[in-house]
């Protein structure tokens, strides 16, 4: 099985990586991100300030429609939209959105890119085609081995790329001081944030953390909980390209794009503060429990509409998509393996409660 595969490497490469310094860092992550979910009107606030003041557009949404709607606006006069990897851009069915419109819309992360040839949906955080095998990914492609794939890829989308008007990305963490953090590893995120004439960012509000440290922080035990001692690129994007070379007057959008929005997602979020579904705000969506659970790997990732796994069901929740809990065995392994020890079990037993009609 492909996932199992998966989980046997990534266990490898965490046991190799996780040491004591990384679960103090982890411990300190969780504090950082409840002292960040705990005053969040503030940080949203001053994050806009902040924001503003470096130069980009900053939106909100309440919902789904919202979301939809302002990205809609913003890329009206776009042809070619390339995306890097977001999660809140399914969360908002982006693709499908722009394209109705009569945008051209292609994923530039390797992953998105399968999926979407496949007419498939990504079914993890941060490996969204975990599921499929590499003779389908060939296939999809038109590829007969990873080489041409490299070659097939690198190709379509640096021709996309030329022509593309306009571009979208996730982030991992905002620092409410005003900047951008974005993790990866291909190099797609950089390009796609940096070429296009106009760039949006989708991320929730729940990444918003209080400083610019404690995104570094957080950053952290994101690549190093998904496997990695240090990811290829980390991208921190704190303002539109300008250059005050001659006689230090500020011209802006030089190499960069001329307008780069930021669209803060609340759907749900908001109101998961007070409830039972607190603590998966605090999840920094390394993707490492996906891995862990045996629900998730005996269902091949087929479980939930957006997001998957047992934390993914909580957060269909949170979003108003859909996700069975029922899934969960209650086996704990997933607490073990969150670097921040969200207890997912528990959240789960409460939603199976509200399946039933126990609890409201
Ligand atoms: S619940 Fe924990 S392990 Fe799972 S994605 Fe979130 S932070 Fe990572």
């Amino acid at each position: 099985m492909v996932i199992k595969k998966a989980r046997k490497n990534l266990t490898e490469r965490r046991l190799k990586i996780l040491n004591r310094e990384f679960f103090r860092l982890a411990e300190d992550v969780r504090r950082i991100k409840e002292h960040s979910i705990e005053n969040l009107e503030y940080l949203i606030d001053t994050a806009e300030k902040n924001m503003e003041r470096n130069g980009f557009e900053v939106y909100f949404a309440k919902n789904v429609r919202e979301g939809q709607k302002v990205v809609l606006d913003f890329f009206e006069d776009s042809s070619t939209v390339l995306k890097a990897k977001s999660m809140v851009s399914h969360e908002l069915d982006l693709n499908s959105a722009l394209m109705e419109g009569g945008t051209e819309v292609w994923e530039t992360d390797l992953g998105e890119l399968v999926i979407q040839m496949l007419n498939d949906r990504p079914r993890h955080m941060t490996m969204p085609a975990i599921h499929i095998k590499a003779d389908e990914a060939f296939k999809a492609l038109g590829v007969e081995d990873f080489e041409e794939l490299k070659i097939r890829v690198r190709k379509l989308l640096r021709e996309k790329l030329a022509k593309a008007d306009g571009g979208i990305t996730g982030a991992n963490v905002i620092s409410a001081d005003g900047s951008l953090f974005i993790i990866e590893n291909e190099g797609n995120a950089r390009l796609v944030s940096a070429l296009p004439e106009k760039v949006m960012t989708v991320t929730g509000v729940e990444k918003i953390v209080d400083s610019f440290s404690s995104a570094v922080k957080v950053s952290e035990v994101i690549w190093k909980s998904a496997g990695y001692y240090s990811p290829s690129y980390l991208n921190v994007i704190s303002g539109i390209s300008k250059s005050g070379d001659i006689e230090k007057r500020i011209i802006k959008g030089l190499h960069g794009p001329s307008k780069h929005a930021i669209l803060l997602l609340d759907n749900g979020r908001m109101k998961a503060r007070d409830s039972a579904f607190k603590e998966a705000l605090y999840c920094v969506r390394c993707g490492a429990c996906q891995f862990s659970c045996p629900s998730y790997e005996a269902l091949n990732a087929d479980w939930g509409v957006v997001y998957s796994g047992g934390i993914g069901a909580v957060w269909n929740y949170i979003t108003g998509s859909e996700s069975n809990p029922f899934y969960c065995l209650n086996c704990g392994a997933c607490v073990e393996t969150c670097p921040l020890k969200i207890n997912v079990p528990e959240m789960l037993r409460k939603l199976k409660m509200i399946k039933i009609g126990k609890i409201n």
